[in-house]
């Protein structure tokens, strides 16, 4: 015979943590966990819960190429299937954080994919809440089978949590793909504690991002079906791969030339095999060409958008991408 304690368990559809912290991105109110889905205990409103995954935005969004890329690219950019700290260099570079900031922390993680920075999270001891607007939660939680992960589908403007709940938030390789990226910003301030840390990078803007390749060709591919755009993706990226380490080769100009042709080509860059580098290029490629917004920034419309959020102790600093760091004041300065 199944005991009462027991039944409460069994219907429990999503972590203790997630009920604790989850809000009704409608009222704000708390949710109560059925079977297969979270009611809002005050206006009712309903949100499935699949795969243990609460799910708060409709299946078809803004970024269902996203969702096709991690699902299809599901281990391609982890570390521990490279081997080599590509994700835990970039995440040490951005964010500064370290094991010791990291551990027995809640952290928010948005826009999470395929959890290539989850896991460098999880690795340094938090606890992570990890977000996307697509399916690449599915692949996120495929990849990391950790008790102290915690995936959430939803909208960045309309994130279902307690105001005030996590320490730390980040959000790599994501905000110049949403509608609106000083938006963006701003709603990732909410759900930080008084003293917590946000990180963001975005795509720079200078005179140079233009004469990148996706640039003049994002026009074309962003009206293409999101398949059709990947099997072309697919079929011509090991020839401009090809084409890209020739024209590299060429002395002196040969670097600068190398931009110019539309493929990633992280050669000479990072420590890949040849298989790796091809599949990196392919992912990437279509990652330039495949997103509906495309908003690079410059550092100082960042440093604006974090000082506006009322952020303290800012920097903005080129790493990887460009870089911005804030905190969020302490309660009573
Ligand atoms: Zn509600």
């Amino acid at each position: 015979m199944i005991s009462r304690a027991n039944q409460h368990v069994s219907i429990l559809c999503v972590t203790d943590l997630l009920l604790r912290i989850l809000r009704c991105p409608v009222c704000r109110a708390s949710f109560d966990a059925e079977a297969s889905a979270l009611r809002c205990q005050r206006c009712n409103a309903l949100f499935p819960v699949v795969d243990g995954i609460p799910r708060f935005v409709p299946a078809e969004n803004y970024a269902t190429n996203f969702g096709m890329q991690w699902n299809r690219f599901r281990k391609t950019q982890l570390d521990s299937h490279t081997g080599i700290p590509v994700s835990a260099d970039r995440f040490a570079r951005e964010t500064g954080w370290s094991e010791k900031t990291l551990a027995g922390k809640l952290v928010l993680d948005v826009g999470c994919g395929a959890g290539r920075f989850a896991e460098i999270a999880l690795g340094a001891g938090a606890t992570v809440v990890a977000v996307d607007y697509s399916s690449a939660v599915d692949a996120c939680k495929a990849n990391l089978p950790h008790p102290n992960l915690h995936l959430v589908q939803a909208d960045v403007y309309a994130l279902p949590f307690e105001p005030s709940s996590f320490d730390f938030v980040y959000s790599l390789g994501v905000i110049q793909h949403t509608p609106d990226v000083e938006k963006t910003v701003k709603s990732l301030v909410t759900p930080l504690k008084p003293g917590g840390e946000l990180v963001v990078d975005v795509y720079g803007k200078d005179w140079k991002s233009w004469l990148h390749p996706r640039v003049w060709l994002r026009p074309v591919t962003t009206r293409l079906d999101t398949s059709r755009l990947f099997r072309i993706v697919e079929q011509t990226v090991p020839t401009l791969f090809h084409i890209s380490n020739a024209v590299g080769a060429v002395p002196l100009v040969g670097p600068h030339l190398r931009r110019l042709v539309p493929v990633a080509n992280y050669g000479g860059q990072l420590a890949l095999s040849r298989a790796q580098l091809t599949e990196w290029a392919v992912l990437d490629t279509f990652d330039w060409l495949a997103p509906k917004y495309d908003q690079p920034q410059t550092a100082g419309t960042l440093a604006r958008w974090l000082a506006d959020c009322g952020l303290v102790e800012t920097k903005v600093f080129k790493a990887d991408h460009l870089t911005a760091r804030g905190r969020k004041p302490s309660s009573g300065r």
